[in-house]
């Protein structure tokens, strides 16, 4: 079963005690490339939705997705994810995969109907090891990559969000109160794709290799 992990492989605890795996909030349309590579509107305020705890899973470990196959495209979102402890902190930054079944979330979209068939499936958040969060971070100047098959395909930085991390933590705040152990994913920005499987996956965080050739399958 997931928990969450420092990038020494050690669980993550707070006052000796594990911390246990929350919710995920996720912020959709947060950078103004992937907004466009999507043909979407720039929403007013921030795009915001969950995914539940059960869709958390390790992205160091083989990530499945042959068997939802048959629901059409699968696609990587790499997103800047913080790990949220105690008097709503954040402890930890690392990287999450929002796996995105692009089909059936633009057949939702066209629809008006929420998203969660798309994006909130069992293991539908793939996560990295997290980094200590501390000074040496600076939240609006993070670099994020994610290599698919030894070629670039998402670079960025989080100093191209609509919403910088700040801003967006007062907002989520006040419609999802955050717990110790939740994540917050900050949105993706262009170059979303499919994954096959047989995929490998690599993605870092400023310098820092967080997954480092994870197979989907
Ligand atoms: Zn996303």
């Amino acid at each position: 079963m997931y928990q969450h992990h420092w990038i020494d492989q050690s669980p993550v605890s707070i006052n000796g005690e594990q911390l246990n795996t929350g919710k995920v909030v996720c912020v959709g349309r947060n950078y103004a490339d992937h907004i466009a590579e999507l043909n979407s509107d720039t929403p007013e305020q921030a795009v915001l939705f969950i995914k539940p705890s059960t869709s958390v899973c390790s992205a160091v470990a083989p990530i499945k997705v042959s068997h939802l196959a048959h629901l059409g495209e699968m696609h990587h979102e790499l997103e800047i994810a913080l790990l949220i402890g105690d008097k709503q902190r954040i402890i930890g930054v690392g990287l999450g995969i929002d796996l995105t079944l692009r089909d059936i979330q633009q057949q939702l979209k066209s629809k008006g109907l929420p998203w969660e068939r798309s994006k909130s499936f069992d293991g539908s958040c793939a996560v990295s090891p997290f980094l200590r969060f501390d000074a040496s971070i600076d939240l609006q100047n993070i670099d994020l990559q994610l290599i698919l098959n030894d070629h670039i395909q998402q670079s960025s930085n989080s100093s191209m969000m609509l919403y910088p991390i700040e801003i967006l933590l007062e907002d989520i705040n006040d419609v999802f109160t955050l717990q110790a152990g939740d994540i917050v994913l900050t949105g993706t920005p262009a170059g979303v794709g499919p994954l096959q499987k047989g995929d490998m996956i690599s993605a870092s965080l400023n310098q820092t290799l967080l997954i480092d050739n994870t197979l989907i399958k």
